[in-house]
């Protein structure tokens, strides 16, 4: 069977490196890349390192608003899933690659895969939230990494085939986290000890878009206790210099600047660290895997188990409320929440019985 695979951006890259492999065993996969992240620091190192196979068609669609982005690439999409002809079309997390993937796959009567179904962060403000939400509706296999993630979809009778298989970057995670751990090299080039320093990152349009929101980030960062990490996202220090704000963390002693780092240096950076402030998604689960405390840097969370389970503290832009969180002793208790690092393995198979005759998992 032939597999279009549709990826765009950073955390997508680090997913289909779980399932490709594994994917290509029994498929054929075609890689379409549609831009979205496209400079080498947030695209290329990721296919470098993880060894996931050059993309097979590439769009070139980055920039402009959400909606117009969207709409180029399901304009792109169209003619290039009726020159493929595949059998299904794989799509990761909630991007607008992952949405523009699914409408134009379920526009062409072709199955969609949603892999990372069901999250929710029920703030429809959230541009993710949509395309999740949208996604899910428009596939007709929902792989889910979590049972609280299918248990959204259940409430919103979505039509497709639920199925929970666990959560894709655990597999790799739990690849990585040796090599993470020995990486002395890297904690040692950002002048770090194991243990005693803090790893921020923060994308979100919703901290970063809105100026008031970012001088409370900056706030929030110049208040915490050094040594401090942030490999600054490209859309954050584009509105960080914009406002005049990028010279003034350069000011701020302790804290180490650096751009977006590849998987490797980020992961042996994550796996020591005291704590981690994200407004992440995959960084939340991350830290929570390495045994990392993570303080939250939003309101809510799609990861809600990281907050009952104790090991994730959701402080929004509130520097008193982190500054407390970063105090807070972490439980006793890790349990695992998003599967067994297998989750890849689950997925090829519940793709293979969507597309072959006989029963689902
Ligand atoms: N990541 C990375 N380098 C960085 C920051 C993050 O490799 O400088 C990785 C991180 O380990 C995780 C993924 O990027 O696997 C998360 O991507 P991002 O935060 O962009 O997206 P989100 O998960 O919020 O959708």
């Amino acid at each position: 069977m032939r597999i279009a695979t549709v990826v765009g951006n950073r955390p997508q890259f680090v997913k289909a490196a779980a399932i490709s492999g594994p994917l290509r065993t029994e498929h054929e996969e075609v890689l379409i890349h549609t831009g979205q992240h496209h400079d080498d620091t947030l695209s290329r190192v990721f296919f470098d390192e993880l060894g996931l196979a050059r993309p097979d068609r590439e769009l070139q669609i980055a920039g402009a608003s959400n909606t117009s982005q969207t709409a180029r690439m399901m304009t792109a999409l169209e003619p290039l899933l009726g020159e493929l002809e595949p059998d299904a079309v794989l799509v990761y997390g909630d991007t607008n690659s992952t949405l523009a993937g699914a409408i134009a796959a379920a526009q062409a009567q072709l199955p969609v895969v949603h892999v990372e179904a069901g999250m929710r962060s029920f703030d429809r403000t959230m541009p993710e939230e949509l395309n999740r939400v949208l996604t899910d509706h428009c596939s007709e296999l929902l792989l889910c990494s979590s049972d609280a993630a299918a248990e959204n979809l259940r409430r919103e009778s979505v039509l497709g085939h639920v199925a929970v298989v666990g959560d894709v970057m655990v597999d790799v995670a739990e690849r990585w986290r040796p090599r993470a751990l020995a990486d002395q090299a890297t904690r040692a080039e950002y002048g770090v000890s194991d243990g005693e320093y803090l790893l921020v990152t923060a994308h979100r349009a919703g901290n970063v878009d809105d100026p008031t929101r970012l001088v409370a980030l900056v706030e929030l960062i110049e208040a915490l206790p050094g040594p401090v990490v942030f490999p600054v996202h490209p859309r954050t220090r584009v509105r960080l210099e914009q406002a005049g704000l990028y010279s003034r963390l350069e000011d701020v002693q302790e804290l180490r600047l650096a751009g977006p780092l590849g998987y490797a240096e980020f992961t042996a950076l994550l796996c020591r660290a005291r704590a981690v402030l994200t407004d992440s998604g995959g960084v939340q689960k991350e830290a929570y895997l390495a045994g990392v405390p993570c303080v939250t840097l939003r309101a809510n969370t799609e990861w809600t188990e990281t907050v009952l389970t104790g090991w994730n503290a959701l402080v929004d832009l509130d520097a008193v409320a982190a500054l407390a969180a970063l105090e807070a002793p972490h439980p006793a208790e890790r349990p695992s929440l998003y599967g067994d690092g297998h989750a890849a393995e689950r997925c090829v198979q519940a793709i293979g019985a969507l597309l072959m005759p006989g029963p689902r998992l």
